[in-house]
């Protein structure tokens, strides 16, 4: 049955597809989407996850990022991450990768995104750009993540990022978050890069 309405602010499933098995250069995986609602919208988010869910499971919460992954953008490492986990998955021959489509730009969505990339261009850097154009500059809720990997039957997990707000909306959902693994990307051009992201988000 689909619930109409969200109770207060948890997050809830309210669709989600079968499983299919797709194949790319790091293996295969089981493919399915969730609609999560929460906070008077849903969310879509698309799962990718290996046959066994056995014990620890390495978890990576992945925030859209069209400009990354679709065009090879060198602004952020985001495409190199999601290959980075799919194939550290593909190698312990377990893990779940959680797709936000919502998470463009931290939550700005691209309109947003594109506009802040326009003010970093002029000098600002990104939590001026932001604030310059009145958005909060992360706005993501990764809660409902929490209640997919629920579903999934998935207690305990290695989070492959050290971002505190994903480790804390886990734990608080009742995931125990036994291991975190930052994925760092070597390339000296993205330095910078690192460097703000620590600033302003403590990884
Ligand atoms: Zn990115």
């Amino acid at each position: 049955m689909i619930p109409l309405v969200c109770e207060g602010s948890e997050p809830v499933i309210v669709r989600k597809s079968r499983e299919v098995v797709v194949q790319n250069d790091f293996g295969s995986f089981h493919l399915s989407s969730y609609q999560v609602f929460c906070d008077d919208r849903t969310e879509l988010h698309g799962v990718l996850r290996t046959s066994s869910l056995e014990g620890t499971v390495p978890v990576r919460l992945n925030s859209a990022c069209f400009t990354s992954e679709v065009l090879r953008d060198k602004r952020c490492d985001c495409a190199w991450q999601i290959s980075e986990a799919l194939q550290k998955f593909s190698r312990w021959q377990k893990g779940v990768l959680i797709y936000h489509f919502a998470h463009e730009g931290r939550g700005l969505g691209l309109m947003g995104k594109i506009a802040c990339y326009q003010l970093m261009d002029q000098g600002h850097n990104a939590e001026d750009a932001a604030a310059t154009l009145g958005l909060p500059i992360d706005s993501r809720r990764f809660d409902s993540s929490a209640v997919i990997l629920a579903d999934l039957r998935v207690k305990r997990v290695k989070l492959l990022t050290e971002n505190p707000r994903k480790i804390a909306a886990l734990s608080a959902a009742g995931i125990e978050v036994a291991e975190t693994e930052q994925l760092t990307n070597p390339d000296p051009d993205l330095a910078g890069y690192y460097e703000e992201k620590r600033r302003l988000f403590g990884l």
